[in-house]
């Protein structure tokens, strides 16, 4: 088993939702990954079963109960379980192409989706999270995130996309966001595809397609493009 996820939530119901059919469905169904979907619900202990309340200092909305979750936790992944516990939150560490590739390399993770105003902050210090942010929006529940996470991570996973190829070639896996890609027909509402592309000279390509790269991350993604190394300067007989 190369990637084994188990996830925290109030809904299990959500899952695996996306994460059943398509690339991620059939991985789960051959195996490539194991999904173990846990209600934080079946932690609570009074008779209500409640897992929220109402919070201290006072303000708006509930928050989910360090008792609670933490038995949560301790049951899925108790102390010698080495996959990291991951929170999902709006105040995160951005979810990255480089963290997803860390992840995939991993042996798994045990995700909690946040409700409610949030999590208390005891739990989160004392059993580890590690908050990750899907974006700077905010969503009803880290359910949805979850499942960003685990299909941004499961595409990694070797076997699972047809060609290894796919996964190193795409947006982020060299700081830059992909070129444009064309297919059939050659022609369509009287534009054609580029020159170079049915050229068959693989060299051109790979050229044309690196400067399409940087053309477009320096217009759209100016931060990314920041980030990049200097271009090694050429040297003689250099082509
Ligand atoms: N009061 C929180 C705040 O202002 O940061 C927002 C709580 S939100 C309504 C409920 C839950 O949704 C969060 O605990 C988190 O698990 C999840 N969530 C919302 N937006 C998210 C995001 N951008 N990335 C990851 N998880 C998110």
């Amino acid at each position: 088993m190369s990637f084994a996820a188990t996830v925290l939530t109030l809904y299990p119901e959500m899952f695996p939702g996306p994460l059943g059919i398509s690339l991620a469905g059939k991985a789960l169904a051959n195996g490539l990954w194991s999904l173990d979907v846990r209600n934080i619900r079946d932690s609570a202990t009074d008779r209500h079963r409640s897992v929220d309340d109402t919070p201290a200092g006072g303000g708006p909305g509930m928050v989910l109960r360090a008792d609670v979750l933490g038995r949560a936790i301790d049951e899925a992944s108790p102390p010698e379980d080495a996959r990291p516990r991951l929170l999902m939150s709006p105040r995160g560490r951005p979810l990255t192409q480089a963290l997803v590739r860390d992840l995939a390399a991993g042996p798994g993770a045990t995700v909690i989706c946040g409700r409610f105003e949030g999590v208390d902050q005891r739990v989160i210090d004392r059993r580890g999270l590690i908050e990750v942010s899907i974006g700077d929006y905010v969503l009803s529940g880290g359910e949805l995130a979850a499942m960003v996470l685990i299909d941004a991570v499961v595409r990694l996973i070797p076997g699972v996309m047809g060609k290894e190829s796919s996964g190193t070639e795409e947006s982020f896996s060299d700081g830059l966001l992909e070129y444009p890609h064309y297919t059939r027909p050659a022609e369509w509402e009287g534009e054609a595809i580029p020159d170079v592309l049915v050229s068959g000279d693989h060299g051109r390509v790979a050229r044309w397609r690196r400067e399409q790269s940087l053309a477009l991350t320096r217009e759209r993604r100016p931060d990314l493009a920041a980030a990049l190394p200097a271009e090694r300067p050429k040297a003689r007989g250099d082509r």
